[in-house]
């Protein structure tokens, strides 16, 4: 896995369309190092701690998560470090960990629109054997916002409106001028793909109203500030 230096404390790997594996960052404290989501699955985590070894780093002492969609959420319980949550997310995270993995009710799932066919078909190829799937909510869960002293270094957690999901978290790093939203630019796939135009402009105004230089998505490459706005300006005039 390419891991990739964003700015001189904070990095980050590469996402992986085929089996829909995000971005996953690295904000390296002195004392402490946060990763922003925990991956898909052990597969996922174990490929990032190598990529992190790589570069001399060491591993993840906290995980933030930024929603309960599984790329971002199903590695939580493969990972050494303390993992962070809000209350939104683990909520969902709880419900997801009382389903059955099997073929049989995964297609369940599917008639009654619980699931649906992209999250299903990218899980079963992330995970050949079913079984080895286990959802779990994080050690910690906040209400609001949070902010973690990483020595040197300072990672804000807030929530944000999106019209991807009710419990977007993003990561803000002040001091590297780095946003982390996850993929709190985007449709609601679990709402026929639905664009909540309102969501979408409160969002344009958050964004707007934090000092940063590049924002890191999910599904993407970094972008500027200006490009970010660009994005969500044309998806607005859609
Ligand atoms: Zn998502």
């Amino acid at each position: 896995m390419e891991l990739r230096q964003l700015t001189d404390r904070v990095f980050y790997s590469l996402h992986n369309k085929e089996v829909d594996r995000p971005v996953l960052g690295y904000i390296n404290g002195r004392k402490y190092s946060l990763m922003v989501d925990s991956g898909n699955s052990k597969r996922h985590v174990q490929l990032f701690n190598e990529a992190i070894i790589n570069e001399g780093l060491r591993k993840p002492d906290f995980i933030a998560i930024t929603h309960w969609h599984w790329d971002h959420s199903f590695g939580m319980n493969a990972i050494e470090g303390i993992t962070f949550a809000n209350k939104k997310t683990n909520e969902k995270l709880a419900e997801i960990a009382k389903w059955k993995w099997t073929d049989s009710e995964m297609k369940k799932r599917l008639e009654t629109k619980l699931e649906i066919e992209f999250a299903d078909s990218s899980i079963r190829k992330e995970y050949p054997v079913l079984s080895e799937i286990l959802v779990t909510t994080s050690d910690i869960s906040y209400n609001g916002t949070m902010e973690i002293d990483l020595g040197g270094i300072v990672a804000e957690l807030h929530p944000i409106v999106s019209p991807h999901s009710e419990d977007c978290t993003c990561i803000f790093v002040p001091q590297e001028r780095v946003l982390f939203i996850g993929d709190a630019v985007g449709v609601d796939y679990y709402n026929n793909c639905y664009l909540d135009k309102s969501k979408l402009n409160s969002l344009l105004i958050a964004i707007e109203g934090i000092d940063f230089d590049i924002c890191v998505m999910g599904h993407a490459d970094p972008a500027s500030k200006l490009d970010i706005l660009n994005i969500i300006g044309s998806l607005l005039d859609r």
